[in-house]
C-alpha cells in the first residue's frame, strides 16, 4: 500500500469507528500522522510539523527516543506483563528511579494508568488517612477524566460531569486576571492565601481531607503561583491538618527546567501525582509518590484500592529508560536554558511588538502567550480570532497548543535553540496577520 493511500484508509476508519475525547464527533476532521521524530510530527502526505504543543504536554523527551523504543520492545521478549502483586525488576528501578528524583521523605510510589487516576488515587489516600471527605481545589484547573478528578477540575468539564461529591473550589493567585483585586504578586498572594483559609474555615476544616493543585496550573494557563503562595498554603493546610497533594501530572519530569515544578517553589507536600512526562506517554503511565508519614498509614491498614495494570512492565522499562535518557543527555538542563536564554527573552520581545499580546508567562518550555483585543480593557482575543490564530499557525507548519485566547508555548524538553528561533518567527509573522484583521 502506498502512503497516500494508508493515509486515506486511517483517515475513513478513524471518521466511521473512532469516538474521540471532549468533542462533538460530527464536526471533526483529524490530521492523519504517519510517524514522527524529536520535535517533529510526520502526515500521511508526508508534510512536516514542528512540534509545540508536545502532544498534549507529554512528550518532554520528543518522539520516537531510540533508547526508550529499544527498552521497550527489550522488555517486551521478557515479560509483558504481570499483576500488580509479584516484585518484578522494571516496576521497582521505575519507582526508585522516580524516587531518586522527589523530594526528601517520599521513598514509595503508587503505580496509575494516567494522571487521571494519579489523582483518584492521591485523593482516596488523603480521605483514608483523615478519615475526612472535602477536597479543595482551584476553578481554574484540570485534574483529569475521572470520577473525583474531574470533579476537582475547576475548567467547563467538570459541570457536565459533577456526580462525585465533596468538591470544593476556590480562585488561586492569576495577577493578570486577578480575582481580588490586585496590583502586586505581594498582593496576590496574600489575598488569594487569605481567600483559600477563609473558605476552608466556611467549609469546617474536620470535614476537608486535601487541599489538591496543580503545583503551575497547565491548561488552565500556565499560572506560576507568586513566591510564597505554595509555602502558605502548606501552613494553612498544616494549621488544619489538612493533607497537601500537588499535581505535577503536566508540570513535572523536567517541563519546568527542574524536575518538579515544586523544586521551585518553596514546598513539600504530602502527595504528589504524576504521569505524561514520566515516561513521555510512550506507554500509559502514572502514579502517586507517596510521603513516608502517609505511606507508614498503610503499613497495617489496607489501602483499598488498586488496578490490573498498576506497574505494567513496558510502561515501567519506558519510564527507566526515559528518566535515564533525561539524566545522561541532560534533557532538564536543557529545558531551563531554553527557558532563561531563549523562550523568556524571545516571548518578551513579542509581547514588545505585538499589542495583541496581554501577558507572557511560564518557566522551562512550559509558557504562555496570552492574546487580546485590547490592551487596557484585557478583553481576551475572541474565539473566532483564536481559530484564525491556529490555522495560520498550521499552515505554517507549526503543531500549537491553542487554549481559550492563549497559545501555549510548551515543546519537547529537547528542543534546540535552533527550532525555538524557527518557531518564534512563525508566532512573530502570525500576531502580525492577527493585528492586522482587528
Ligand atoms: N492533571 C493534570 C495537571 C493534567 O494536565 C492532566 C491531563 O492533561 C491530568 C491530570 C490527567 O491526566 P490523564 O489525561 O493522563 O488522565
Amino acid at each position: 500500500m502506498t502512503a497516500q493511500s494508508d493515509g486515506q484508509l486511517a483517515y475513513e476508519l478513524d471518521r466511521a469507528h473512532v469516538f474521540h475525547s471532549w468533542s462533538a464527533q460530527a464536526t471533526l476532521d483529524p490530521m492523519v500522522v504517519a510517524t514522527a521524530a524529536g520535535c517533529e510530527v510526520e502526515l500521511a502526505d508526508g508534510t512536516r510539523y514542528l512540534d509545540f504543543s508536545s502532544q498534549l504536554v507529554n512528550t518532554n523527551i520528543g518522539h520516537q527516543h531510540p533508547r526508550v523504543t529499544a527498552a521497550i520492545a527489550e522488555q517486551a521478549q521478557v515479560l509483558t506483563t504481570i499483576a500488580p502483586s509479584y516484585a518484578v525488576l522494571p516496576r521497582g528501578r521505575a519507582a526508585a528511579a522516580i524516587v531518586a528524583h522527589a523530594p526528601a521523605g517520599f521513598a514509595k510510589v503508587f503505580f496509575t494508568n494516567g494522571g487521571a487516576d494519579a489523582n483518584e488515587n492521591a485523593i482516596r489516600m488523603a480521605r483514608q488517612v483523615t478519615g475526612r471527605d472535602k477536597i479543595l481545589s482551584f476553578y481554574r484547573s484540570y485534574h483529569g477524566n475521572t470520577g473525583s478528578a474531574v470533579v476537582a477540575t475547576g475548567d467547563w468539564r467538570r459541570v457536565p460531569n459533577e456526580y462525585a461529591r465533596g468538591h470544593v473550589h476556590v480562585f488561586g493567585p492569576y495577577l493578570y486576571r486577578s480575582e481580588f483585586w490586585a496590583a502586586t504578586p505581594e498582593q496576590e498572594c496574600e489575598r488569594a492565601l487569605q481567600h483559600l483559609e477563609r473558605v476552608l474555615q466556611s467549609e469546617g476544616p474536620s470535614s476537608v481531607a486535601a487541599i489538591l493543585l496543580e503545583t503551575i496550573v497547565g491548561t488552565g494557563g500556565i499560572l506560576v503561583p507568586p513566591a510564597g503562595y505554595l509555602a502558605g498554603v502548606r501552613e494553612i493546610a498544616d494549621r488544619y491538618g489538612v493533607l497537601l497533594i500537588l499535581d505535577e501530572v503536566m508540570a513535572g519530569f523536567g517541563r519546568t527546567g527542574t524536575w518538579f515544578a515544586l523544586d521551585q517553589h518553596d514546598v513539600v507536600p504530602d502527595l504528589i501525582s504524576f504521569a505524561k512526562g514520566v515516561n513521555s506517554g510512550y506507554v500509559p503511565a502514572g502514579g502517586v509518590l507517596i510521603s513516608d508519614a502517609v505511606a507508614a498509614h498503610f503499613d497495617d491498614k489496607v489501602f483499598p484500592g488498586g488496578l490490573t495494570y498498576s506497574g505494567h512492565p513496558l510502561a515501567m522499562a519506558a519510564i527507566v529508560a526515559t528518566i535515564g535518557a533525561m539524566e545522561d543527555e541532560k534533557i532538564v538542563e536543557n529545558a531551563a536554558h531554553i527557558g532563561v536564554d531563549v523562550l523568556a527573552p524571545g516571548l518578551a520581545d513579542l509581547a514588545e511588538r505585538h499589542v495583541s499580546v496581554g501577558d507572557v508567562r511560564g518557566t522551562g518550555v512550559f509558557w504562555a502567550l496570552e492574546l487580546v483585543a485590547d490592551r487596557t480593557t484585557r478583553a481576551p482575543l475572541p474565539p473566532a480570532a483564536m481559530a484564525g490564530v491556529k490555522s495560520e499557525l498550521l499552515a505554517r507548519r507549526l503543531l500549537p497548543f491553542v487554549q481559550d485566547n492563549r497559545i501555549h508555548v510548551v515543546p519537547p524538553c529537547i528542543v534546540t535553540d535552533e527550532q525555538v528561533a524557527t518557531a518564534l518567527a512563525v508566532y512573530d509573522e502570525v500576531l502580525t496577520l492577527v493585528e492586522a484583521a482587528l
